[in-house]
């Protein structure tokens, strides 16, 4: 149940000393309750104030008077037949966004969305069709792995854990949310909480320059850019933000970006669009374009969704193009398609049906 209380998930610790000193939940002299608070809702997982048992049931009853630890409430849930999951999230003012977990045999990826749609326009991409509603809350990006952990049995009490890494590529541009987006990661990877390490956590951009150095300097995940083009000109054309920042400017931010214990390499998505950026001269054009930077391409197969303008190229052109990245030593794994058939693969995210048009979003 969602409710009106304050929802402590995505405080960080210094506020929630301050939001508890300052409603008068707890004393200055009690701040080692907050330490307490923290280990049951990020190392246990509690949802219920009333579960945690080395509080008083006084204590218990101030927080849950004032507070909750809700969840956003699940509206859909579908399971691929490869195993795939995806959530459709309902959000406390019944927006929705959605949620996909990918379970492999040496790792299980969450992957998550920072914002309710997008306000870019990548030509390919479903969530691209959707306006955007708002950037999430720090606690809304949070509770979409605490809601996963609970809905996999995977608080800690299990031996194995089913996440054990998390993608920022869900519907949204993470870097329009920097700020949420930094603030969940840190919660994320808190050494009392949840513990997962942000060599684990990879965000995804579709290239906000200024705000990849600052993220690098800010935050240490491992980083991924969409790149998906050799050229401006195709760039310009399937990645629109491509025309206020550049691919020379792009280019020189994955240069810059610091090289962390981390972010050794970059990753390079690069969507397959039949007869658009497929070509043999588009790899060899590739390859001088992100010649010295350490990294590797993802190759995605386009995955289509309902009056998609484009096509997937051919599995052979998909090949040749990995083959000539790994023959100039690049790694170019072909990303394998996963949860297809219940529209869970990249760029298939969209949670609802109506872009507005630029006209209105300017007045907006
Ligand atoms: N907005 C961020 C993160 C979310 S998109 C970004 O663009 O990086 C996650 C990845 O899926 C991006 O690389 C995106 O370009 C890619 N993608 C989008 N639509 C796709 C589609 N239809 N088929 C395959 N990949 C797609
Ligand atoms: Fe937005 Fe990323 Fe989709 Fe582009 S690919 S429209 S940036 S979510």
């Amino acid at each position: 149940m969602q409710s009106d209380k304050i929802n402590l998930i995505g405080f960080n610790r210094e506020e929630l000393i301050e939001e508890l000193v300052n409603k008068n939940i707890i004393t200055e002299k009690e701040k080692y309750r907050v330490k307490q608070l923290w280990h049951w809702i990020y190392f246990q997982g509690i949802s219920n104030f009333s579960e945690m048992t080395t509080f008083s049931s006084e204590f218990q009853n101030k927080l849950s008077k004032y507070y909750s630890i809700d969840r956003p409430l699940i509206s859909n849930h579908q399971v691929s037949k490869d195993g795939t999951h995806k959530w459709l999230l309902k959000l406390s003012d019944n927006n929705l966004i959605e949620m996909v977990f990918i379970p492999e045999i040496s790792r299980g990826t969450l992957c998550v969305s920072s914002q309710v749609g997008c306000t870019l326009n990548c030509k390919f991409c479903f969530t691209g069709t959707q306006r955007l509603v708002r950037n999430l809350t720090s606690e809304e990006v949070i509770s979409q792995l605490l809601l996963a952990r609970d809905q996999l049995g995977d608080w800690p009490t299990n031996k194995y854990r089913k996440i054990s890494n998390i993608v920022f590529m869900g519907m949204g541009e993470p870097l329009y949310n920097y700020e949420n987006a930094k603030t969940a990661v840190e919660i994320i990877g808190d050494k009392e909480g949840i513990q997962l390490s942000t060599k684990r956590i990879t965000l995804s951009t579709s290239g906000i320059v200024p705000k990849i150095l600052e993220w690098g300097k800010d935050v240490d995940t491992r980083l991924a850019i969409s790149l998906h083009a050799p050229n401006d000109k195709i760039r310009d054309e399937i990645v629109p933000i491509n025309k206020k920042y550049p691919l020379k400017e792009l280019i020189q931010a994955c240069q810059d970006y610091p090289r962390t214990r981390n972010s050794k390499r970059i990753t390079f998505e690069y969507v397959m669009l039949k007869g658009v950026n497929d070509k043999i001269s588009d790899a060899r054009q590739l390859i001088k374009l992100i010649h010295g930077i350490p990294a590797k391409v993802n190759l995605i197969p386009f995955n289509p969704w309902p009056n998609s303008p484009y096509e997937c190229s051919d599995r052979s052109q998909i090949k040749k193009f990995s083959d000539i990245l790994n023959n100039a030593g690049y790694s170019s794994p072909i990303r394998k398609t996963r949860g297809q058939d219940i529209m869970a693969a990249c760029g298939q995210l969209k949670s609802d049906s109506v872009k507005t048009k630029r006209s209105e979003l300017k007045s907006r």
